[in-house]
């Protein structure tokens, strides 16, 4: 029998019995995707492979320009890859329609990025909702839903404030909430901190670690912010197209892995 996840991705189950789901949420395998400008060619990601279990927070760091975006966007089904293919509960994204990417961007994955991209001639609550707005829901009831997320997100009473009176912190949070309105499984975080002062980037994180955890999500966040990183469950370093797992959860200890030296000269001229 199958069944569907609010993703809209099929899950297979014995017939009648409740099976539980399996640990792996997404299944990377030889993820590339190359850039060409002009006379360059850019790999920032050579087959790149990556297991994430449900439930997991993997931080992704690593010097800018290098990638971590790319990898992102590949995993919210936002860009194409040059090849290789991003398994989602199992199911190949790049081997469904069109369509179904857009229900499992739509519905699987909530996004945060460094900037809030929030709509500043509307209030905190209405950002917040616009998901549901867009997926047809009454006003009333997406309005009810954003204000219950502002509280999970510290900013109870804030939703009828406009946007562009809120603090940069405040505005992440109203962004987080945006994201997870719509109860995707799959967070992803694109430099959340990145905008913020050392106290503001603690407390966005800090927040984005309950809301991992109360609302069992799975959470791949890319940093520049390797305290914060460590604090994530694994944590990779990605550079010249490869990732590398660091040891994680050791302050001032974490290092590059055996896996690291594998760089290839993926950045390279054409002809
Ligand atoms: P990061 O997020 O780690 O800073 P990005 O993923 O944004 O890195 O970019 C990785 C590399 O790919 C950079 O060299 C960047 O210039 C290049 N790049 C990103 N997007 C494009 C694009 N649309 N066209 C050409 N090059 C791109
Ligand atoms: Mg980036």
């Amino acid at each position: 029998m199958e069944r569907h996840t609010n993703s809209g991705v099929a899950v297979r189950s014995a017939a009648g019995v409740a099976v539980e789901e399996p640990a792996e949420l997404l299944r990377v395998e030889k993820l590339r995707k190359t850039y060409r400008s002009g006379e360059q060619e850019i790999t920032p990601l050579d087959e790149v492979d990556l297991n994430v279990e449900r439930g997991e927070m993997i931080a992704i760091v690593g010097p800018s320009g290098t990638g971590k975006s790319t990898l992102l966007h590949l995993l919210g089904a936002l860009d194409t890859p040059t090849s290789g293919d991003v398994y989602f509960a199992g199911n190949s994204l790049w081997s469904q329609t069109e369509e179904a990417r857009a229900e499992y961007r739509n519905r699987a994955v909530g996004f945060v990025w460094q900037r809030h991209h929030l709509l500043s001639d509307f209030t905190a609550a209405e950002n917040v909702a616009m998901p549901l707005l867009v997926q047809g829901q009454g006003r009333q009831a997406a309005l009810e839903a954003a204000e219950r997320w502002l509280a999970e997100t510290g900013l109870r009473g804030r939703g009828p404030q406009h946007a562009n009176q809120l603090s940069g912190g405040e505005q992440q949070r109203v962004a987080i909430a945006r994201a997870l309105i719509s109860q995707p499984v799959l967070l992803l975080a694109d430099e959340p901190t990145g905008d913020l002062d050392e106290r503001n980037a603690e407390g966005v994180f800090e927040l984005m670690r309950r809301l991992h955890e109360s609302h069992h999500l799975t959470t791949v966040l890319a940093t520049h912010n390797q305290s914060l990183a460590r604090r994530a469950d694994r944590v990779f370093h990605l550079e010249h197209g490869r990732l590398a797992r660091l040891a994680a959860r050791e302050p001032g200890e974490a290092r590059v892995s055996a896996l690291a030296g594998t760089a290839a000269n993926t950045f390279r001229e054409r002809g």
